[in-house]
This record gives C-alpha cells, sequence and structure tokens, in this order.
C-alpha cells in the first residue's frame, strides 16, 4: 500500500511548470514551482510544521498548547493543519484587508481568527503584529511563532524549497525569483542554490508601498515608501529578520495592477489557477529576464498560492472594474455581445 501517514507528510516536493505562453519572444526556459500543490495551497506549509516542530524540539510548545500569529491567512492555514494533528488550538490575528474567503478558510479548520485594522503603524496596539503579542502574554502555555523574525522559516526553505528545485533542474537553474513578504522563502531557497553555485542570480519582487527594494539600494530605512497597497502576503512597513538582504541580487517593484493581471493571464492562458502575489513574482521576473536572460538560461519563479483566495477580487471582474485594472475593452464579454 502506498499513503501518508498523515498530511503533513505531503508537503513539499511541487511540481516545477514551464511557462509556454505569457513568456513569449523572452529567452531562455522560465519554470515556476507550483506551491498551490501543498496541502493548505501555499508555501507557508513549509514553514509552519518547522516552526512547530522547532519549538517543540526546544520546549517552547507543549501538550494542548496555543499557537498565536499574524498572518494573512496562508501561513495559519499551514499552522492550522498542523496544529489539528498535533493536538494544539490556533487563534489568528489578520489585517482586514485580507480577503474574507481567507479569514472563511482559516476558521473551517478550527481556527479563532483576530481581525485588526490594516493601516495603523505595526507599533499600534490595535496591529495584528501587536494583538498576537499581546494575546501570547497573556495566554498561557501559547506559542506566538512570529514567522518575519523565527529563522526557521528561512531554515525550512534551506532544506526543502533549495533542494528540490536543485535537484529537478538537474542543477541547471541560472536565475531564482520569489515575491518577498517575510522573507523565508527567497532567503533560504537563494542561500542553499547560491551554496550550490554563487552564479545563480537571486530577483526579489516587491511591491509598490514597500521598503525592501529602496533599503537594498540605498541601506536607507525610508518611510516615505510606505503607504497602503493591496496585493496580499508580500512587501512590509518592516524589516523581518527572514529578510537576507545578502542573497537577493536585485529588487523590482510590481504594481497592484500589473500583478492582477498577470495573475488572470496565467490562470487564462496557462492554465496555472494562481494568487494575486504570483502575478507579482511573474510579472516582475518576466521584467527582469527580457532584460537579462541568454537562451541558454534556466530562471524559476515560485508560485506561493492558489486563485480560489482571491475569487471575489481579482477574479472578479467587476471589482477588477472598480479598482480601475480592466480597461472597458477587455471588459466586453460574449453576455455583452448578446444583449
Ligand atoms: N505570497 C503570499 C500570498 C504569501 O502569503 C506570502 C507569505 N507572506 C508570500 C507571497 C511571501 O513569502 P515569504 O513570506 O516567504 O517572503
Amino acid at each position: 500500500m502506498k499513503y501518508y501517514n498523515n498530511i503533513i507528510e505531503t508537503i513539499g516536493n511541487t511540481p516545477l511548470v514551464k511557462l509556454n505562453k505569457v513568456n513569449k519572444g523572452i529567452p531562455g526556459t522560465i519554470l515556476v514551482k507550483a506551491e498551490y500543490f501543498n496541502p493548505g495551497n501555499s508555501v507557508k506549509d513549509r514553514i509552519a510544521i518547522r516552526m512547530i516542530e522547532d519549538a517543540e524540539k526546544d520546549g517552547r510548545l507543549k501538550p494542548g498548547g496555543t499557537i498565536i500569529e499574524g498572518t494573512s491567512g496562508n501561513t495559519g492555514f499551514g499552522l492550522a493543519l498542523a496544529a489539528i494533528g498535533k493536538g494544539y488550538k490556533c487563534i489568528f490575528t489578520m489585517a482586514d484587508k485580507q480577503s474574507k474567503e481567507k479569514i472563511d478558510i482559516l476558521r473551517a479548520v478550527g481556527a479563532e481568527v483576530i481581525v485588526c485594522p490594516t493601516n495603523v503603524a505595526p507599533e499600534d496596539p490595535r496591529s495584528y503584529y501587536s494583538v498576537a503579542k499581546r494575546l501570547n502574554q497573556e495566554i498561557p502555555n501559547s506559542l506566538y511563532p512570529n514567522q518575519y523574525d523565527n529563522l526557521s522559516n528561512t531554515a525550512a526553505h534551506y532544506d526543502t524549497t533549495g533542494p528540490e528545485i536543485w535537484r529537478d533542474t538537474d542543477g541547471k537553474i541560472t536565475h531564482f525569483a520569489a515575491s518577498v513578504g517575510t522573507g523565508g522563502t527567497i532567503s533560504g531557497t537563494s542561500k542553499y542554490l547560491k551554496e550550490q553555485n554563487p552564479d545563480i542570480v537571486t530577483v526579489g519582487l516587491d511591491t509598490y508601498g514597500s521598503v525592501f527594494k529602496k533599503y537594498k539600494e540605498t541601506g536607507i530605512f525610508d518611510s516615505n515608501e510606505i503607504y497602503p497597497y493591496l496585493t496580499e502576503g508580500i512587501g512590509e512597513d518592516i524589516l523581518p529578520q527572514n529578510v537576507d538582504f545578502e542573497v537577493i541580487d536585485h529588487f523590482i517593484k510590481v504594481t497592484d495592477k500589473d500583478a492582477a493581471i498577470m495573475a488572470r493571464r496565467l490562470s487564462r492562458e496557462e492554465g496555472l489557477f494562481i494568487g494575486w502575489s504570483c502575478g507579482t513574482a511573474v510579472h516582475g521576473a518576466l521584467e527582469y529576464a527580457r532584460e537579462h536572460l541568454k537562451e541558454d538560461d534556466v530562471m524559476v519563479i515560485i508560485l506561493p498560492d492558489h486563485g480560489t483566495r482571491y475569487l471575489a477580487k481579482i477574479y472578479n471582474d467587476t471589482w477588477m472594474k472598480d479598482h480601475g485594472f480592466l480597461e472597458d475593452r477587455a471588459f466586453k464579454t460574449a453576455r455583452d455581445i448578446v444583449h
């Protein structure tokens, strides 16, 4: 019989898939790593189980404990799945810009979710960072994994994502690209890949309204770079310890609109039904590839999550139009023609 002992064992070993349409005219082989094949439909399953198991090993998490995390949804889902098998409770704090689907999914797998305002400073007591920290102080036998500064996050990618990419490309990868939130994905994967071949170039995809690109280029944490944006799960108004700027060679910023349009193209033209930040990753990575890739190069781009969580946003034509992301021409449907 061939089976897994529990759902946790199915995490990782996600497929690499070649892009065929959206990269038309761009040299090189461009592969995406489809992280939505994980059981929680995102890259974050990898870090969730690692943060829990590291905390169990060093005694920070004991049987019957409660896991409390500030999460845009994907880490929460991974933590909730892992917690079910291991008998822990979960409480998550989320910013109110996150999609309703993400909140509903977390509640569906038994977690308690507290929704906090998005546009307050991280140190404000109402922010989702502050609320998570306060709950951790007040609830006995609770663990606050803190995916931003917990280096088990980077370690999970160093030990799994990096080796999988190296193995599946037979060591032929020349460029690696990922969108950056906590930084764990890009830092752990890039560190592993660069140890195998220091010539590999790593491109981080950032969003307008986030501090990473400016910080990498100038060393200055510029608060003028911080303003509201819509793309979920990426960009920060803090510098998480999991962002290792040493192993990221370049940053490119992508707008909410370009990311949304590319996500929709990936779904329709490649059959990759993926999330908004996947659009950020591919739009930005292709911008880099158009300028710098050669025919023999192999680029791998991480696709962090699945499209279902964004049905009411980027996959909804009315929402897209209301945000000025769809031109009238593109909005014309068969129904408009028939009537
Ligand atoms: N995209 C989405 C949808 C995410 O939830 C995250 C995690 N915050 C990322 C991208 C970025 O991954 P990382 O935190 O490893 O930088």
